[in-house]
């Protein structure tokens, strides 16, 4: 478990001491390792060992066991996804900053941590306001720039109550202890930075009522500008959609579906009115049975449809470009089902409805 004592490994020659095939998939020992297996809320290392592919890679009774893609023997060049693993350093290092000032701040427990490749979450036990929240932010991202060193010891469950630690640990024998200087002690198994500098930054996506406190979304170091590329670039997006600057994008997009509103009422009324013409049209001819082809949206034939089956002695069929409404009056003796089901059937339709009313789109 040699990450714990150098976590800037990024590859080093050790040889396969054990191979073994288990549920299907090929699982290597190494003599010594640096690769960092699932724990602690943090996901494991991906990399390679030689020519094979490490998929996964986590502990069992003192054992590390590296998932790989193929079977592996003798001395290897084993190599750490840093990319993925350095992230993961910058984020966890995050955490362990953004809960300790949650704690110093509003007294906030941090009592759920969640770290995946996409996002990190952690769950705190205490309502707060948003603007309490970015003032945590702030004093994250201060403590970041103070450069303190993050240092390491090992120690055991009775060694661990000399230090302020925001939760002192259950477990039995040898516990590490994570500490930024003079600031935070944790007992923690992940990877770690070796100064909160390396952090970079800390940023809030998300809050979220959880529970009796909140969830809440935030990012470390390069996946901030990551995300800050994206958002940026859907900004940019939009506002240049609409020849608009950022400052404004919001006010003309509120403005926009205000006037959507507005507009859909007034279409919606126009419709009615159209409905009710055609009716008195129809009605006008004096005919009882309409098999007609007509030009109106699905609802509008719906609606048609209704109002003339509401008067006694009607039955309509009605196909537009994209529906087919069969409807009677109750007083109408005629099954119109079937006729309705073969033509949809025929027309690759779908729909259905009951002995008086039918319809059917494409
Ligand atoms: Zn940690």
């Amino acid at each position: 478990m040699l990450y714990k004592e150098n976590t800037y490994v990024k590859s080093f020659e050790t040889e396969v001491v054990e191979v073994r095939d288990k549920d299907g998939k090929v699982e290597v020992i190494l003599r010594e390792t640096y690769f960092y297996p699932e724990g602690g809320g943090q996901p494991s290392d991906k990399g390679n060992i030689g020519s094979a592919k490490v998929e996964y890679v986590y502990e069992k009774e003192g054992k590390i066991y590296h998932v790989v893609d193929k079977e592996i023997t003798g001395v290897v060049k084993c190599e750490i996804d840093w990319k993925r693993r350095f992230d993961f350093m910058q984020q966890h290092s995050g955490q362990h900053i953004f809960s300790r000032v949650f704690e110093i701040k509003y007294d906030a427990d941090t009592v759920g941590f969640n770290l995946t490749e996409e996002k990190m979450t952690i769950d705190i036990n205490k309502k707060l306001s948003k603007e309490e929240i970015l003032e945590v932010e702030k004093m994250a991202n201060e403590i970041i720039y103070s450069n303190v060193k993050f240092k390491n010891y090992y120690t055991d469950k009775e060694g661990c109550k000399a230090f302020d630690l925001r939760k002192q640990p259950e477990i039995e024998g040898e516990i590490r202890l994570v500490e930024i200087e003079n600031f935070d002690w944790c007992p923690c198994c992940g990877t770690h930075v070796n100064s909160t500098g390396e952090v970079g930054v800390i940023k809030v996506n998300k809050i979220e009522g959880y529970k009796e406190g909140h969830r809440i979304e935030f990012s470390c170091g390069f996946r901030v500008v990551k995300e800050y590329n994206d958002k940026n670039n859907i900004l940019t997006g939009i506002t240049s959609m609409y020849s608009a600057s950022t400052d404004l994008i919001v006010d003309i997009l509120k403005k926009q579906k205000d006037e959507n509103v507005m507009l859909s009422k007034e279409v919606k009324a126009l419709s009615n009115k159209l409905v009710d013409y055609k009716v008195s049209e129809l009605l006008e001819t004096g005919k009882k049975d309409f098999d007609i082809k007509i030009d109106m949206d699905f609802n509008n034939s719906r609606m048609l449809a209704t109002k003339i089956v509401q008067n006694e002695g009607y039955l309509v069929k009605f196909e537009s470009d994209e529906a087919i409404i069969y409807a009677k009056s109750k007083n109408r003796e005629e099954n119109i089902k079937e006729e309705f089901n073969n033509i949809i059937k025929e027309k690759g339709y779908k729909g259905g409805g009951n002995e008086y009313f039918l319809q059917a789109k494409k």
